[in-house]
C-alpha cells in the first residue's frame, strides 16, 4: 500500500522568509537560494536553502518550522546543515580494528584481539595433543585454531617467503635441505621454518619448505685456504747483507761474515 504523501500546510510553505532569516542568524552571508519545501507532519515543514559556504559543497540549510494549529502563527524549531546528493562527505566510518592493514604495527603499538577471534582458540581445544602439550606448558590461554593455522599459511606461502618468490625460483635449492633452515614448532612445522643465515635476506623470518635463495648453505662450498707454514720452517737469513753502496769504496754486492766492510749506518 503507497502512503499518500503528506500535505503541506499552507502557512508553513509561505514561511520562506521566516525560515531564511533563521539561517542567516546561523550563518550570515551564507545562505542561497530556496531550494524546496517538504511536509514532516500535519504542521511542520521544513524549508532547504543553498549553502555559498565553499567547504559544504552540496549541503543545504535545512529549517523546520511549525505551529501548533490553523490558528497559529508559524515558529522556527530548529536549523542544521545537512548534506545533499551531490554532497561532499567524509567515507563511513570504519573501526579502527577493521582499518588496520598488516604492517600498520608500529613500536609500542598494541592490538588487541576479540576473545572470538576465530584464528585463536582454547589451547585444550587443539587438534593435534602434541603441541597441545607443548602449548599449556608456555602458560598460553589460546593458541591458533585450524583456521588460524590455515590462513597464515595461504597468506605465507603465497608472498614472499613462498616458493613463487623471485628469489626463490632463482634459487639453487630449497630451504628444506638448507642447513640454516629452522622448522617451526607445532602445526606450521611441516612447511615452514626459520631462515638463519644473516646473509640471507630472509634472514629471522618465516620460509616455506620450497622457498630458498642464493645463500643456501650448500649451494656454493668454497674450497680451503692453504694453510701458511710453520713458524720453524722459515728460512731467515741472519748473516749475508746487501751492500748498496758507502764510504769504504766497496763496489755493490754481498759481503760476509770477516769482511771488513760495516753496513750503512755504522761509525
Ligand atoms: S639461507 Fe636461503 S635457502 Fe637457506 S634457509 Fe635461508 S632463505 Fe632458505
Amino acid at each position: 500500500m503507497v502512503t499518500p504523501a503528506l500535505a503541506i500546510d499552507p502557512t508553513l510553505a509561505g514561511a520562506v522568509e521566516l525560515a531564511r532569516a533563521a539561517a542567516e542568524a546561523e550563518a550570515a552571508g551564507l545562505v542561497g537560494d530556496h531550494l524546496e519545501v517538504t511536509a514532516d507532519d500535519e504542521h511542520v515543514a521544513t524549508h532547504f536553502f543553498a549553502t555559498l559556504d565553499p567547504a559544504y559543497r552540496g549541503w543545504r540549510w535545512a529549517v523546520t518550522v511549525s505551529r501548533f494549529d490553523e490558528g497559529d502563527q508559524p515558529g522556527v524549531d530548529e536549523v542544521v546543515l545537512l548534506p545533499g546528493d551531490d554532497a561532499l562527505l567524509a567515507p563511513a566510518w570504519v573501526p579502527w580494528s577493521e582499518r588496520l592493514r598488516p604492517g600498520d604495527l608500529g613500536v609500542g603499538d598494541l592490538l588487541p584481539t576479540t576473545a572470538d577471534d576465530p584464528r585463536l582458540a582454547p589451547t585444550f581445544l587443539s587438534d593435534d595433543i602434541d603441541d597441545a602439550f607443548y602449548e599449556l606448558g608456555l602458560g598460553r590461554v589460546r593458541t591458533l585454531s585450524y583456521d588460524g593455522r590455515v590462513e597464515a599459511a595461504e597468506r605465507w606461502y603465497a608472498g614472499e617467503p613462498g616458493p613463487e618468490a623471485p628469489i626463490a625460483r632463482a634459487a639453487p635449492a630449497a630451504c628444506a635441505t638448507c642447513g640454516f633452515f629452522v622448522p617451526l614448532a607445532g602445526g606450521l612445522r611441516q612447511a615452514f621454518g626459520a631462515c638463519a643465515n644473516e646473509f640471507a635476506p630472509d634472514d629471522g623470518r618465516v620460509v616455506a619448505v620450497d622457498h630458498g635463495c642464493g645463500a643456501h648453505s650448500e649451494a656454493i662450498v668454497l674450497p680451503a685456504s692453504p694453510p701458511p707454514p710453520p713458524v720453524d720452517e722459515y728460512t731467515i737469513d741472519e748473516y749475508g747483507i746487501d751492500v748498496v753502496g758507502g764510504p769504504l769504496g766497496h763496489e755493490p754486492g754481498s759481503v760476509s761474515d770477516g769482511d771488513t766492510a760495516e753496513p750503512l749506518g755504522h761509525s
